[in-house]
C-alpha cells in the first residue's frame, strides 16, 4: 500500500510518512528536525482549552495587572497601558511592537483556534477555514505573552523595593492563560486539522508521484519534481510553468525562498549595526524623589545584581545580553558557512539554527519590562519612568534577528555544502539553487 510523502522543511529529505506509536514524534533520518508527532483525532480537548484562554483573555485585558502604590498615591495598568504610555512618550515602534505581541497577536491566535476547531467539533464547515489557518502560521511566532510574565515579573521585582505593588485580576488570568495555550498547543494535531479542513477532493503525492532521479543522492523532494509547502508542509507536485500553488493551504510554493541568504545577511547585519546603539543609549530614564538616572541594558542587570536579587539579574542578563550576542555569532556563522558551501557537521548546523529560531524571542523580556515600569511609574518627581531610545534600539535588534532567521531556508545549508565558493555568485537565486547534495 502506497503512502503519503513528507519533506523536511530543515533539509528537504523525502520520508514515507508511517503511523508512530502515541505521544512520539517522528524526526527526520537526515537532519533530526522533528517531522510530526503522533496522530491526534481529537479536537474538543484543544477547543475546550481555546475557549478558556478566550475567557482568561479577556479577564487579562480588563483588569488591573499591577496596582502601585507610594507616598499615598495609588496607580494601576492594564494590558493596553504599556502601550498607550509609549504611544504618548513619542515610541510609535515600541507601542506598535508590544500591541502586536502582547495583545493581537495572542487574541488572533486564540480566535482562530476557536473559528477552526468549532466547525470541525460540530462535523461542519465555516467559510475561509484554510485562510484562517494559514494566517496562524505567520502570527504564532509573534505572540509572546510568555515573555511578557516575565518582563511583568522583572518589573515586580524592580518595584517592590521601594513602593507597595498589588498583583491584580489580570496578573493571575495572565499566569493562567500561558499554561492554557500551552496545552492547547500541544492537545492539538496540526497536521490532522489540515487533513479534516483540506478540500474533499485533495489527492496527496505517494511513493507512485516518485520520478526516475538522475541526481546524484536522490534523496530530497526537489530531485522528484516535489515541493514541500511552508505554511502546510503538504508535499506538492511542482507546476511546470514555475508557479506552483499548494492545493490545500493556498499558499505558494517554491522550491526555496527566494534570495534567503541574502535577505537574511541583510537583516542580520542591520541588527548588528543597531546593537551599538541598543547597548550604549538608555532603554529608561528612571526619577526616584527628584533624583534621575538612566538606565542602559547593563546597569539595569548591575542594578539587580548589587541589590541581590541574583535569581532576576541572571533571567534579565540571559535574555539581554546573552541570547542576542549569541543569536547573532551563531546565525552569522551558519549563514557564512551555507555561503562558503561549507561541508561537516551539516546536522549540527541545522541544530543551531532551529535553536537560534526558537529563543531569540525571550530578548523582549526588557522591552515589555520598560513598558510594564513606564505605564505604571508616573509620579512625577516623586517616582516616574520615561523609556529611552535604547528600548527602540534594542527591540529593533530583537525584530531583526527574528525576521533574519525567518528569512533563511535552512535546506540551503544542505543544498550548498560542499561547493566551492568561487562559483557562487553571492546572493544570487541562481546560485541558491545551483547545490548539489553531499
Ligand atoms: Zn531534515
Ligand atoms: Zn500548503
Amino acid at each position: 500500500m502506497s503512502r503519503r510523502l513528507i519533506a523536511c522543511e530543515h533539509c528537504d529529505y523525502l520520508h514515507v510518512e508511517e503511523d508512530i506509536p502515541a505521544g512520539s514524534v517522528a524526526c527526520c533520518a537526515r537532519c533530526g528536525s522533528p517531522l510530526y508527532s503522533s496522530e491526534q483525532t481529537r479536537f474538543d480537548k484543544p477547543l475546550a482549552f481555546a475557549l478558556t484562554a478566550l475567557l482568561l483573555f479577556v479577564i487579562a485585558n480588563i483588569y488591573p495587572v499591577l496596582t502601585f502604590g507610594m507616598e499615598g498615591r495609588v496607580e494601576t495598568n492594564t494590558l493596553a497601558s504599556g502601550v498607550l504610555t509609549f504611544w504618548d512618550e513619542g515610541f510609535p515602534f515600541l507601542a506598535f511592537m508590544v500591541a502586536v505581541t502582547s495583545i493581537l497577536a495572542p487574541l488572533l491566535l486564540i480566535v482562530a483556534h476557536i473559528y477552526v476547531l468549532v466547525p470541525i467539533w460540530l462535523d461542519t464547515s465555516w467559510p475561509g477555514m484554510q485562510k484562517v489557518w494559514r494566517v496562524l502560521a505567520v502570527v504564532r511566532p509573534w505572540s509572546m505573552l510568555d515573555v511578557f510574565l516575565i518582563g511583568l515579573l522583572v518589573a515586580l521585582t524592580k518595584l517592590t523595593d521601594f513602593a507597595q505593588v498589588i498583583a491584580g485580576p489580570a496578573f493571575v488570568a495572565i499566569c493562567c492563560l500561558i499554561p492554557t495555550v500551552l496545552l492547547m498547543n500541544v492537545s492539538l494535531d496540526g497536521r490532522a486539522v489540515w487533513r479534516r479542513i483540506a478540500p474533499k477532493s485533495l489527492r496527496y503525492p505517494d511513493q507512485d508521484d516518485l520520478k526516475p532521479v538522475h541526481e546524484e543522492g536522490g534523496v530530497e523532494a526537489r530531485h522528484h519534481g516535489l515541493l514541500s509547502c511552508h505554511t502546510c508542509a503538504m508535499v506538492v507536485i511542482e507546476d511546470p510553468s514555475g508557479h506552483t500553488k499548494c492545493p490545500r493551504c493556498g499558499d505558494a510554493v517554491h522550491q526555496r525562498k527566494a534570495r534567503s541568504l541574502s535577505r537574511a545577511w541583510a537583516l542580520l547585519l542591520t541588527a548588528i549595526i543597531l546593537y551599538v546603539p541598543a547597548n550604549v543609549f538608555p532603554i529608561m530614564k528612571v526619577t526616584y524623589l527628584g533624583k534621575s538616572e538612566a538606565d542602559t541594558i547593563l546597569s539595569g542587570v548591575a542594578a539587580l545584581t548589587a541589590a541581590g536579587e541574583w535569581p532576576i539579574a541572571i533571567v534579565v542578563f540571559t535574555a539581554s545580553i546573552l541570547v542576542p550576542i549569541v543569536k547573532i555569532v551563531l546565525l552569522g556563522w551558519v549563514y557564512l558557512a551555507t555561503y562558503l558551501g561549507l561541508s561537516g557537521p551539516l546536522r549540527e548546523r541545522t541544530m543551531i539554527y532551529r535553536i537560534t529560531e526558537l529563543v531569540g524571542r525571550w530578548s523582549m523580556v526588557d522591552v515589555f519590562m520598560v513598558s510594564i515600569l513606564a505605564a505604571l511609574v508616573k509620579l512625577g518627581n516623586i517616582a516616574s519612568v520615561h523609556p529611552g531610545f535604547g528600548a527602540v534600539a534594542f527591540c529593533g535588534v530583537v525584530i531583526l534577528t527574528m525576521v533574519s532567521a525567518m528569512a533563511f531556508d535552512p535546506r540551503l545549508i544542505w543544498d550548498r555544502a560542499g561547493m566551492r565558493t568561487s562559483v557562487i555568485s553571492f546572493g544570487s537565486d541562481r546560485a541558491e539553487k545551483q547545490g548539489t547534495p553531499s
